[in-house]
């Protein structure tokens, strides 16, 4: 089915092996893809996608500006298939004119993730940066809930539901994307806390890990305009995480807006 996948990562040619290995190394998951935007792409045709988002993260300060550069480049060459986002660390000192020159490279959002930038989502530090971002009306997409790579974090709730929960009732303007369904693993704290909220979540890494039924019970209740489909590739395979969704009871009319339109309103694609 035609569709835009969310969350995919992709890295430059020649740090795609090594940074696929290394996160690999980091628990008991392997990559199904190479992790090279070629790869991406392939995966998309043979799973009929149209469009994936792609998520870098910056991992120290002042990596944003090489980031910045890849995304830039990848837009070029592949802005019909590929919308790459940008990146920033919570440790960078001025993220208002980084996320500026995100804006004015005409990237949709940028990426952020607790674990590997060492941030919860309620910080104070972290709120220039979301201001930023709600300045110049770019999406943020936040890793949400546990992550598979850091089981054993002494802050396992560092993007859980009840902070961004109150991150959203703060800074009601800022246009956030909760990956993993709002919180990968707090499933049922999300089912308490975010579901209804204005946030969009996101369908990677959960099919294989909720009961099919609380899924559909979260996507109805939420709203399956707020909800879009995502994959996490090269992590998971994008045609059976699609021939997954398809399988939970979703009518065909739900289905679609879930693979499409969902992501398209979000990414402001048909304004
Ligand atoms: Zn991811």
């Amino acid at each position: 089915m035609p569709g835009i996948d969310i969350h995919t990562h992709a890295f430059p040619d020649n740090v795609a092996d090594r940074a696929v290995r290394k996160l690999s190394g980091m628990g008991d998951w392997r990559a199904i893809g190479d992790g090279t935007v070629d790869g991406l792409i392939a995966s998309m045709d043979a799973a009929d996608l149209d469009m994936a988002v792609v998520c870098p993260v910056a991992t120290k300060a002042g990596q944003w500006k090489g980031i910045l550069k890849w995304a830039k480049k990848v837009r070029k060459h592949h802005g019909e298939r590929l919308l790459p986002l940008g990146s920033l660390h919570p440790k960078d000192a001025a993220p208002a004119r980084a996320v500026a020159k995100m804006a004015e490279a005409e990237l949709p959002g940028l990426k952020l993730h607790p674990f590997y930038q060492d941030f919860c989502i309620d910080d104070d530090r972290v709120r220039p940066l979301l201001d930023a971002a709600i300045e110049h009306d770019l999406l943020v997409v936040l890793h949400c809930g546990h992550d598979i790579g850091f089981e054993n974090d002494p802050i396992p709730d560092r993007a859980g539901p009840a902070r961004i929960a109150a991150v959203l009732r703060e800074q009601p303007d800022l246009r956030l994307l909760c990956t993993h369904m709002g919180g990968w693993k707090m499933w049922d704290d999300v089912e308490r806390t975010l579901v209804g909220m204005d946030v969009t979540l996101e369908t990677s890494f959960c099919l294989n890990h909720m009961p099919p039924d609380q899924m559909l019970r979260m996507i109805r209740r939420h709203g399956v305009e707020r909800v879009c489909f995502g994959t996490d590739w090269p992590w998971n395979d994008q045609q059976a995480e699609e021939s997954a969704l398809a399988q939970i009871g979703l009518d065909d009319s739900e289905l679609r807006k879930l693979m499409t339109s969902s992501a398209a309103r979000l990414l402001k694609l048909y304004e």
